[in-house]
């Protein structure tokens, strides 16, 4: 099999390889309500969030977790400020649109995220009720400071949303204290599941906006539809309202428990000195990042240029090395970069770590770039 190194799907751990195999249960069998319900209360752990915080799990993806958060806090005509990082972004703002929500984009650069005094300055003009920023852009391998931008929209009296697909369980978010109120992700990201779930944990704040909606949402994402579910899985009785997953609930279980086992300040950590690592490695390699500042760069994925005379089919080049990369994503950039994601369970495995930063060398080499390899192979060592 190759090292699947995109920024999701991503390399799963055997434990919840062999958790997900197997035949499927009932959603109503004994290890699936425990598996369920279980699950709920590691996902408030993990994403450090208050005991009042309702987390969900949904059948679907990244997508479906974003539009439950479209739909079930602003009213069409309500006004939103959405935070432009990359083509995710774009998605959040089509997906308020269509819910009839006035929306404002706070715009910046390719690899770069809008200034503070921007996004404040938009949270100052009309009345918006939230404002929605996606935590890593996985088209720009950008981070913004989800940390100051919670504070910011609290101070205004607007709810914060993060899009956290790509980077849930790998970045730093700490829900409670910074004060957001919806963060979600899906299950083949940091996670290291595969795909099929959309997750999410919605503050206080957030439940009540729902209750305050005249226009209801779509029933399969009304908060209302699945919150009985929710408790009642949680109080370990099975509900039905649409069916979910079931053999991905019993990995759900298993990845929660890697998460968690060493504590969340440890999975921050692991995160932040693999890319460390991999950014050793790329720049040995002449290859520089996206993301126009340090600080602003994720830990969980890196989004790097094409040097001069490659081409797109440098990650095919890599593939014949045995490890999968991404192209690029954002439309205005999409054949002068590609991406590689490094998150989740592979980070457990330096070899492979290790690995792919010697085939994206090795694959320069092969195009015509000088790229000395052993070096970074080095750098990537220290
Ligand atoms: C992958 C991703 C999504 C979409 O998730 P799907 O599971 O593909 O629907 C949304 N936002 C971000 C930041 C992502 O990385």
């Amino acid at each position: 099999m190759p090292l699947l190194m995109i920024p999701g799907p991503v390399e799963i751990s055997p434990r919840v390889l062999e958790a997900c195999s197997g035949a499927p249960s009932s959603h109503l069998a004994p290890d699936i309500i425990e598996a369920f319900g279980a699950s709920l209360g590691l996902m408030r752990k993990a994403w450090l969030a208050s005991d009042s915080a309702q987390p969900f799990v949904l059948p679907g993806s990244g997508t479906t977790a974003m539009e439950m958060a479209a739909t079930n806090l602003l009213d069409p005509g309500d006004e939103a400020v959405v935070v432009w990082t990359g083509y995710f972004s774009d998605r959040m703002a089509e997906m308020l649109r269509r819910r009839g929500v006035k929306v404002t984009v706070v715009e910046a650069e390719p690899g770069d995220v809008p200034s503070l005094d921007a996004v404040g300055a938009a949270l100052g003009s009309g009345s918006p009720r939230a404002l929605f920023a996606t935590h890593v852009d996985t088209s720009t391998g950008v981070r913004v400071d989800a940390r100051a931008l919670a504070r910011l929209a609290a101070d205004r009296g607007a709810l914060s949303i993060f899009d956290g697909v790509c980077a849930t369980g790998g970045e730093r978010f700490e829900m409670q204290a910074w004060g957001a109120d919806v963060y979600l992700t899906a299950s083949q990201k940091a996670v290291g599941l595969p795909a099929g779930l959309g997750l999410l944990v919605v503050g206080e704040r957030a439940l009540e906006a729902r209750k305050r909606l005249r226009v209801a949402p779509p029933l399969s994402l009304d908060f209302d539809s699945w919150i009985p579910i929710m408790r009642a899985y949680e109080e370990r009785r099975p509900s039905y309202f649409a069916t979910p997953p079931t053999t991905l609930l019993r990995g759900l279980l298993v990845a929660l428990e890697e998460m968690l086992d060493g504590g969340m300040e440890a999975r921050f950590a692991e995160h932040e000195r693999a890319a460390r690592r991999m950014r050793a490695g790329w720049g040995a390699l002449g290859l520089s990042l996206l993301p126009k500042r340090e600080e602003i760069t994720a830990n969980t994925l890196s989004a790097l240029y094409l040097p001069d005379g490659v081409g797109p089919e440098l990650a095919a080049e890599i593939g014949k090395r045995g490890v999968v990369v991404a192209g690029g994503l954002l439309p205005a950039l999409r054949t002068r970069y590609f991406r590689v994601g490094h998150m989740g369970a592979v980070l457990k495995r330096p070899e492979a770590l290790r690995a792919t930063v010697g085939a994206v060398g090795e694959a320069l080499g092969a195009l015509g770039h000088r790229a000395d390899v052993a070096a970074a192979l080095s750098a990537f060592e220290t």
